[in-house]
């Protein structure tokens, strides 16, 4: 059997266990329309979901819920109609803090974030530049490259695996977590994330007080957050500059990081796993 049959046996396995895979790997198929571009989201999300939670990351019960809940609702009240598929938001137990989202509509916060961020307004911050790669598909156009890159790079070496799907949902993790997302990228989920935050109820001056935080940490102090271009202060401008641009939503926000809305995080929070 020939690398090209292989290939095309792995994607007859993968249609057939409805495992999406839109863009990872070994496709060769271009995504067609945009309804069907959102079921393999919902698909791919899906099997983050799996993988996270068989690798019991996923916390199902916390105090921590409690402090998360209600930013979490105000941030889906505001970005839901910007997106077909819904929000759902999920702690996680991981080394670093961060927080990521998947095509599907999943947002993963990482529990120690919660200790991490100054106040409500940076964690909302957080989680609104989140929510945006999603409303933006930047996943998706993230893994499509990747698609072109690996076609030619790994061709069928991947489908020799035990199971192509795992090693899908794999790369697909890695691929969130690595972040590596152009700086246009970024900057452009930061003013949608600005306009969500703001929508919510949340002061979007909570990112630019993030950005301002990792200026003035010590380099290896700052976490993956968000980024791994350490480019804050483009990020802080070109957020300043939406901010003064459209005055009707933003001039009512105080830039004074001390106006911020408090978040109080019990310390040493038990958490339940999902299994
Ligand atoms: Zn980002």
């Amino acid at each position: 059997m020939n690398a090209f049959e292989l290939l095309r046996k792995a994607l007859l396995y993968i249609a057939a266990t409805g495992v999406g895979i839109a863009g990872i790997g070994i496709t060769t198929t271009p995504l067609a329309a945009q309804g069907q571009n959102q079921d393999e989201e919902v698909q791919m999300g899906q099997e983050v979901f799996n993988e996270l939670k068989a690798k019991a990351e996923i916390i199902e019960s916390s105090p921590l819920y409690d402090q998360l809940r209600p930013i979490a609702d105000a941030i889906t009240r505001s970005a839901q109609p910007r997106y077909n598929h819904p929000f759902k938001f999920y702690l996680v137990h991981e080394p670093q803090p961060n927080a990521f989202a998947t095509p599907g509509g999943n947002v993963y916060v990482v529990d120690s974030l919660l200790y991490f961020v100054k106040n409500a307004d940076e964690l909302a911050g957080t989680l609104c530049h989140e929510v945006s790669h999603t409303i933006h598909h930047d996943t998706m156009t993230l893994l499509e490259k990747r698609q072109k890159i690996a076609e030619r790079e790994v061709g069928a070496d991947i489908l020799l695996g035990p199971s192509a799907a795992h090693v899908l949902a794999i790369a697909l993790l890695g691929a969130l977590h690595s972040l590596s997302y152009d700086r246009d990228v970024e900057s452009r989920a930061d003013l949608t994330g600005s306009d969500v935050c703001a929508a919510a109820g949340y002061n979007p001056w909570g990112l630019v007080w993030l950005f301002q935080d990792f200026n003035n940490a010590n380099t290896d102090q700052v976490p993956q957050l968000l980024s791994d271009h350490p480019d804050n202060q483009n990020r802080i401008d070109a957020l300043e500059q939406h901010f003064r641009k459209n005055p009707s939503v933003f001039k009512k926000f105080n830039p004074d990081p001390k106006s911020a809305t408090p978040l109080v995080v019990p310390d040493k929070a038990p958490e339940v796993f999902l299994r």
